[in-house]
């Protein structure tokens, strides 16, 4: 069996995070090296898509549903009006070091554009 992620390990509860939404499809919790005022991971609680790479048709509704609560979650920690960012980062290229489908949620403060 392959070795479990850590965030398999906060999923199941063998590490703690600071948790801030959860239900039977996601897990919401805090960045433990935040990148802004607000930093929020929101991750699928099924470990079989490791990156954006691995979504389809299959995945769709929890997809959505990821969304959905990336939404709410905007709106809670009061990011929603003046602007916030959803990143996936997939691939080495692009940085991303947990291989377990997650988005961040970025916000509280001014972005620049290109990203780095
Ligand atoms: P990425 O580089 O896109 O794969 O994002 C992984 C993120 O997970 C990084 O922003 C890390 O700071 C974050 N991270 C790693 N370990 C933990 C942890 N134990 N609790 C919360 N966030 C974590």
């Amino acid at each position: 069996m392959a070795e479990k992620t850590i965030f398999k390990k906060i999923i199941d509860k063998e590490i703690p995070a600071n948790v801030v939404y959860e239900d039977e499809q996601c897990l919401a919790f805090y960045d433990v090296s935040p990148q802004a005022p607000v930093h929020v991971l929101v991750i699928p609680k099924t470990t079989e898509l490791r990156s954006v790479n691995d979504v389809s048709e299959d995945n769709a509704d929890l997809i959505g549903h990821i969304f959905c609560v990336i939404k709410k979650l905007a709106a809670d920690l009061g990011i929603a009006e003046n602007g916030y960012r959803v990143v996936s980062n997939c691939g080495p290229c692009a940085c991303q070091t947990v291989p377990h489908l997650h988005f961040h949620l970025i916000g509280g403060r001014d972005f620049s554009w290109p990203p780095g």
